[in-house]
């Protein structure tokens, strides 16, 4: 049948939207698929479409409940039913009627989470079927260097090469640095997939980033942006409680109908609060960024986020449940200078404290030791699994020193302790990578504080971190073009000024020190240093500190410097910054992020 025949007859679409004729058209000559496409875009379609036009099984592996059940029931209510999903919310029952219908040939597209594969009964039993096709959903979870690593997508390939046969396999997502696909390729086992870039931009979202000075100032800001706001909405959070406080503030301040969402709510609050938003209950979620993979709702006017995103992967796609309906929707980002250091607590704190990871090791060999052959996951989940302590049972595992075992109910992965030689290298390697791991995370950190201290288009520096090119003007694009559209350039020498400061001093310093440097500071730290001493010592003492300390973030976000070390940053000249000290006199600035001289002497913040 004639693919556009198709989409009528199942889907009852007229057009195909950009990439997804590409993709089917691959699938269907069994040719493996990268796809890279918008939220929104429908991604799902190019799936779903050639599931009912192959003769056997389509099996789509995705990391969230919430999500397959979206999908089975829309697709039910188009009359598609040979669909279903095996995931652990189904009962015993329902899971042998399932796989009894599944062995027999009687769905066209069978959806299931990552952790199903490591049951070796279900593969045991999928692998007497024909699968077609197989399809990774949120492909960027195969990255540990993505913003959301899922260790049992690793065993993907594995399963799918122990199958007699070869499926054709298609990995989509929304989000993928150009290292991250190469790392779904590498990790798929798929080096020749063709690409399918339908690019990353989304042209209805506005982008603004709102910076205030103190953390003090932010809540006003949030009043303001939220003000006659009556739409519906996610505001983003960076811990539990602040969502929790936010929630209630809002409803008690601004009348709005809120609820919060993070991931220490139960399973039952947290479905009602998903519930409640999509049928309209309530019109905001104050949430942690355990909220939205896989929201669908088509109307989400605006996105704030009240906290640092840790990366720029996981802002974008926060901010790309915005808008699905296509209509303008708004972007916002309220940053204090400090949020950074939340950030990078949480980092530090999330990826392990060595002593912590020794407290696991010791119970993992205790279980061992008293003979206890088998190890249920939940008794390690008490040990709150983090990123560190799963890799450190993934290398068990690869090192087979645990042995994972089938599991005989559903929802339990048994470890089977096997040849165990507790020896501490492993710990070394795992701890050694975790450091890695925690200062990858801050470069991701330093990258988005980078793009918000940026002078130029939001959107730009945005795609161009995914590897793609802004392809058209938009009119509406972010609050740097708008200022563009306002303000004029004006050359200013002090720029230039900063950067000879940088240079010349001959210990690296951070940015609140430089600051105080210019400022011309008499703290004990900067006179027992002897800075008072170096020529460029309070060079800008009539200058406000406040937008000293912008001008050399907006030089940080613009490339002139760079900073290095994790714990204490400090400042060096990027190449364009020694560029700029050698042949510029001034630099560009626009005329309202040039330091204001202060009026009233006396008057320091
Ligand atoms: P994604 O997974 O890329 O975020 P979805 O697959 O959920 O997006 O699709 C978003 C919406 O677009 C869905 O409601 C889907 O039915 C719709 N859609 C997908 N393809 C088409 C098309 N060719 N024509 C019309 N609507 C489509």
């Amino acid at each position: 049948m004639e693919l556009k025949a198709a989409l009528k007859k199942y889907f009852n679409f007229e057009q195909f939207r950009a990439g997804q004729r590409e993709v089917i058209e691959y699938v269907l000559n069994k040719q493996d698929v990268l796809a890279v496409m918008p939220t929104g875009q429908g991604k799902s379609l190019c799936y779903q479409l050639p599931a009912f036009m192959l003769s056997g099984t389509t099996l789509v592996i995705s990391p969230l409940v919430a999500l397959m059940k979206d999908q089975v029931d829309s697709l039910w209510a188009k009359n598609l039913d040979q669909v279903t999903l095996i995931n652990s919310q189904i009962d015993f029952i329902d899971y042998q009627e399932r796989m009894t219908g599944i062995s027999q040939g009687n769905y066209k597209l069978v959806y299931i989470a990552p952790e199903r594969l490591r049951n070796s009964r279900f593969i045991e039993q999928l692998s007497r079927i024909k699968l077609d096709l197989l399809v990774i959903d949120e492909a960027h979870c195969l990255s540990q260097w993505g913003h959301d690593f899922r260790p049992d997508y690793l065993n993907i390939k594995d399963f799918y090469q122990n199958l007699n046969y070869r499926p054709t396999i298609l990995a989509l997502t929304a989000t993928a640095t150009p290292m991250v696909q190469q790392d779904i390729l590498h990790y798929l086992d798929i080096p020749r997939a063709k690409l399918i870039n339908s690019g990353s931009d989304r042209p209805n979202l506005y982008m603004e980033i709102i910076r205030v000075d103190k953390e003090k100032d932010k809540l006003p800001a949030l009043r303001e942006t939220l003000k006659n706001q009556r739409d519906n909405g996610i505001i983003y959070a960076a811990t539990r409680k602040d969502s929790e406080w936010l929630s209630v503030w809002l409803a008690r301040h601004l009348g709005i109908k809120t609820a919060c969402y993070h991931a220490g709510l139960n399973k039952d609050e947290r479905s009602r609060v998903q519930e409640d938003f999509l049928g309209g209950k309530i019109n905001t979620v104050v949430a942690t960024n355990a909220f939205g993979m896989g929201i669908d709702k088509p109307n989400i006017r605006f996105v704030i986020h009240y906290c640092l995103p840790a990366s720029l992967e996981a802002y974008y796609q926060e901010i790309g449940r915005a808008g699905r309906d296509n209509l303008p929707s708004r972007c916002t980002l309220i940053y204090a200078a400090k949020d950074k250091q939340l950030q990078e607590w949480i980092i530090d704190n999330d990826v392990i404290k060595r002593d912590d990871l020794v407290v696991f090791w010791r119970a993992l060999k205790e279980y061992m030791q008293n003979g206890t052959s088998v190890i249920p996951i939940y008794h390690l989940e008490e040990h709150n699994l983090n990123e560190t302590k799963q890799r450190l049972l993934v290398s068990m595992l690869e090192r087979r020193q645990l042995i994972k075992l089938a599991d005989k109910d559903q929802d339990n992965l048994i470890l089977e302790a096997g040849v165990v030689k507790a020896t501490p290298d492993i710990m070394k390697e795992v701890m050694a990578e975790a450091e890695e791991r925690i200062n990858f995370r801050k470069e991701k950190l330093n990258a988005v504080v980078n793009w918000i201290n940026g002078s130029s288009c939001r959107r730009e520096i945005l795609l161009n971190y995914f590897g793609e090119q802004k392809q058209f003007k938009h009119d509406n694009c972010c609050d740097a073009c708008d200022r563009a559209k306002r303000l004029n350039l004006v050359e200013s020498t002090l720029p230039i000024e900063v950067l000879k400061c940088v240079k010349i001093l001959t210990r690296n310093v951070g940015r609140s020190k430089l600051a105080d440097i210019l400022k011309g500071s008499k703290a004990k730290d900067i006179i027992s240093f002897s800075y008072d001493k170096v020529p460029c010592y309070g060079q800008m003492s009539s200058f406000n500190r406040n937008k000293i300390m912008r001008l050399i973030d907006s030089l940080l976000g613009d490339g002139y410097l760079m900073q290095q070390g994790s714990e204490y940053p400090v400042l060096m000249l990027t190449e364009k910054g020694k560029n700029a000290l050698e042949n510029k006199k001034t630099l560009p600035v626009w005329e309202d992020a040039a330091p204001q001289q202060e009026k009233t002497a006396g008057l320091i913040d």
